[in-house]
């Protein structure tokens, strides 16, 4: 069983130059479960780096525990606790082929030299290296390179993987063929995965579970797909989506109507019940990009919340169109259709999709429904 647990962890640095204590991490309580895919995602300097390294033993939690498996590891050394690391550098030796590299922490580990050609052999076919065994670092690819640092982790045949950051060093086209390759290991390998990284598209498309957090606390913990659906603050909200969700600053006047600056919407009937107790009361709607639409191509949502809106600029993505607009402070963002012909400056019919709204309450942040 690899699961790991963390129960009311928390870690503070000791801040030289301002005095007193700075808290990375604050009292985090969560299950990784056996065999699952969790990703860590947050801005940088949120305490994922923090959290990764205190599993690996790197990093010493100021309190609370640590298991994994059913074990508290809390004193356990990190060559103990059965889990490899991938850095973001990879941390190759560069004068080492890839063949040495591989088995330098097997032979750390004293595995005999039949075993560890079998496993070099296993992680590389895996992996596409065979060919490169021979070959140094520097003669291989940033991607390639990538993939020694998997196999080195991958010959060790750990409990649990972690990854910090694994791909932040490639560029665009190769970190979404990396990404698809790590999916595809994990279904194979069937181990545990902890894995960091700011990019929320890379915490998506990766993680079955996804940690949000900023400024060393947990702000959500689920699945993508329940990230997108139900975030738990604005926080969350603004983080998971690209581009990211729309904020207007609102009153709840009646039951259903929601006035925004000039504008007034009416609430969809079935979510009116959600929110009762809030009329009167300064809200924040959030409301998707992809919710709001140009009129003409309004073919698949109800009509009856839209208004006339000057244009300020426009981004040809091909498929589609980013439009941006100005509402009362804030910066709007519309993803509608490529189709769909807007000029800047423009003043131009567009459809709010209520029976998407989100709606926050301004001074908690938190979700109402
Ligand atoms: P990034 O994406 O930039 O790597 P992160 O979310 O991984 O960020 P951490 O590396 O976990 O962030 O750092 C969390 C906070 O703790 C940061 O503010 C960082 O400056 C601080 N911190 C990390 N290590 C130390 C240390 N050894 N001493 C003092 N402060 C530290």
């Amino acid at each position: 069983m690899a699961s790991i647990k963390i129960e009311n962890v928390t870690k503070t640095f000791v801040d030289d130059k301002r005095g007193g204590t700075f808290t990375a991490v604050n009292d985090a309580t969560f299950e990784i479960k056996d065999k699952e895919f969790l990703v860590f995602v947050g801005p940088s300097g949120c305490g994922k780096t923090t959290s990764l390294r205190m599993i690996a033993g790197l990093e010493r939690q100021t309190s609370g525990n640590i298991y994994i498996g059913d074990k508290v590891v809390n004193n356990m050394h990190p060559k103990d606790r059965d889990i490899a690391m991938v850095f973001q550098d990879y941390a190759l030796y560069p004068h080492m082929t890839i063949e040495q590299n591989l088995a330098f922490g097997l032979k750390n580990m004293k595995t005999s030299k039949e075993e560890i050609k079998e496993k070099i052999e296993y992680a590389s076919k895996i992996l596409g290296l065979d060919e490169l065994l021979d070959r140094k670092p520097k003669e291989l690819s940033g991607g390639q390179r990538q993939r020694v640092a998997v196999g080195r982790a991958i010959v060790r045949n750990p409990k649990v993987f972690l990854f910090d950051e694994p791909l932040s060093n490639l560029d665009a086209k190769l970190r979404v063929q990396m990404r698809i390759e790590l999916a595809e290991l994990h279904q194979r390998l069937g181990a545990t995965i902890v894995y960091v990284t700011h990019d929320q598209v890379e915490a998506m498309t990766l993680g079955e579970r996804i940690v949000v957090m900023n400024k060393g606390e947990i702000q959500q913990i689920a699945s993508p797909r329940d990230l997108y659906r139900n975030p738990a603050n604005m926080f969350v909200a603004g983080f998971i989506g690209s581009p990211p969700m729309n904020f207007f600053d609102a009153i709840l006047e009646s039951e259903n109507k929601l006035r925004v600056g000039e504008l007034t919407f009416t609430i969809p009937e079935a979510l009116v019940k959600q929110y009762k107790g809030y009329v009167g009361k300064n809200v924040v709607l959030g409301l998707r990009p992809e919710d709001i639409y140009d009129e003409e191509f309004a073919f698949t949502v109800p009509t009856d919340n839209k208004a006339n809106i000057k244009v300020k600029a426009i981004e040809h993505l091909g498929g589609e169109n980013l439009v941006y607009f100005t509402m009362g402070e804030r910066m709007i963002t519309a993803k509608v259709s490529g189709e769909s012909f807007i000029r800047p400056l423009e003043e131009k019919s567009f459809v709010f999709n209520l029976d998407k709204m989100h709606l926050f309450d301004r001074e908690t942040e938190l979700r109402i429904f």
